[in-house]
C-alpha cells in the first residue's frame, strides 16, 4: 500500500540580495550637513577646497566652513586613523 508523501516544502525565499552601495571617493567628499553640497575633498588628512574662478584651498583639518547653499556651518573634524 503507497502511502504518497506530499512533502512539499515551501520554497523559502533564499534570495540574497546584496546592495552594495559604494559610491566613488566615499568619505573623503565632504558635504553639507544639511542640503547635502560638496564643500570641499578630503586629502590626505587636509582639505581641498574649490571655489569659483579656480580659486583652491588646502587647508589642515579640523575646519569650519558655511555651506554656500543654505549658509549651514559646517565642520571638518580630523580623521580617527
Ligand atoms: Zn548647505
Amino acid at each position: 500500500m503507497p502511502t504518497p508523501d506530499p512533502s512539499r516544502h515551501p520554497a523559502a525565499g533564499s534570495r540574497t540580495v546584496a546592495e552594495k552601495n559604494t559610491p566613488k571617493a566615499s568619505g573623503a567628499d565632504w558635504r553639507c550637513t544639511r542640503c547635502d553640497k560638496l564643500l570641499g575633498v578630503r586629502r590626505d588628512g587636509q582639505l581641498h577646497l574649490r571655489f569659483a574662478r579656480g580659486h583652491e584651498y588646502l587647508v589642515s583639518l579640523p575646519a569650519v566652513a558655511t555651506c554656500r547653499g543654505c549658509g549651514t556651518l559646517n565642520k571638518a573634524s580630523a580623521p580617527a586613523h
